[in-house]
């Protein structure tokens, strides 16, 4: 099978993936072989690629936003059917035993494995996942809907630890594939969403989107906010976004990656009750409530398709802010 292999860590250029021909893998106990029709591009595979994340070596197939259908079914797997649809996020598997996965916190495993970083990902033409953690799909073209396996699952778990309602006011804070999926949440939900983003092709995506405000990089929601997540990986304006916070306002961090997060002044930034926190993962019941909502409120990715041989273009127009909404690799 065609595979996009990691050649080297560091700053993604044109060889940084390689295409290769390795042999189609086969499913052990417990798992599933998929022939992959489509994988996203997430920022965490630009991450992986870089180096930002540790223990990552030349080999790696990177993707984790799959979508395909099953090929191939091993020992011990209930509940699969050759060809079913299939979808399959970041969390490859948690352990099922530790204090966490034991309290229903699976995202916070302590010995977990990831799709496309521990374990081979969706940049090829099959990939291995585990029967119990890949989702049943009943949603449209895949080459459209792969971007809801990482960016909607995540920009979910963030939208519902929120817990807004009605009426309140959320800001996004980069406006990329996780955002425009929420931005279609709250406005499904009946709020009010501040957008600020730098770069004039994510802050019209906002508008067409239906924004109620957009605002450039420096720039302040019109009004305080109730919630607010981070998305871009920069941590240098946490602090300014807990001065947009209204009292009681939450800020949560969805990236995996973040530059340092500056000193904060106590009386300004997080009195009040203002708090700040971060997204870490996804749970199973993430995935399932996502792609319930996903066919409820008929949330759609815009996606920018590109053939699986072109891996490492989708990376560098990720990196360089080229993408309005998501991008895929459509591979078969
Ligand atoms: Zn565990
Ligand atoms: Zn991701």
């Amino acid at each position: 099978m065609k595979a996009m292999i990691l050649s080297k860590r560091g700053p993604v250029g044109p060889d940084s993936l390689i295409l290769k021909e390795i042999p189609v893998p086969s499913p052990g106990k417990g798992e599933v072989l998929i022939r992959v029709r489509s994988c996203g591009v997430c920022r965490t595979d630009l991450h992986v690629v870089e180096g930002d994340l540790p223990g990552v070596s030349p080999g790696t197939i990177p993707g984790h936003e799959i979508v395909g259908e099953i090929a191939g079914i091993g020992e011990e797997v209930t509940g699969w059917n050759l060809g079913d649809p299939v979808g399959m996020a970041w969390l490859y598997r948690s352990c099922g035993s530790c204090r966490f996965c034991l309290s229903g916190k699976e995202n916070l495993c302590l010995s977990p494995l990831f799709t496309g970083y521990d374990r081979p990902g969706g940049f090829a033409e099959y990939v291995v996942g585990d029967g119990r953690f890949v989702y049943h799909l009943n949603i449209g073209d895949p080459s459209v809907f792969a971007p809801l396996l990482c960016a909607g699952i995540i920009g979910y778990r963030a939208f519902k630890r929120l817990g807004l309602f009605r009426g309140q006011h959320l800001g996004l804070y980069g406006f990329g594939a996780s955002a425009h999926l929420v931005l279609q949440m709250a406005k499904s939900s009946g709020m009010s969403v501040s957008v600020i983003s730098r770069g004039d092709a994510h802050q019209s995506l906002a508008r067409e989107m239906g924004a109620d405000f957009v605002g450039a990089s420096g720039t302040h929601p019109p009004e305080l906010l109730d919630g607010a997540i981070l998305f871009a990986p920069a941590g240098e304006i946490v602090p300014d976004i807990m001065l947009d916070l209204d009292r009681g306002g939450r800020l949560l961090i969805a990236g995996i990656h973040l530059s340092d997060i500056p000193s904060l002044v106590y009386h300004d930034q997080l009195f009040l009750e203002k708090s700040l926190g971060s997204v870490t993962a996804n749970t199973r019941e993430d995935g399932l409530g996502l792609l319930k909502m996903a066919r409820a409120f008929d949330i759609t990715p815009r996606v920018r398709i590109y053939p699986l041989e072109d891996a490492t273009s989708a990376l560098m127009d990720l990196k360089n802010d080229q993408i309005r909404g998501a991008c895929v690799l459509k591979v078969s």
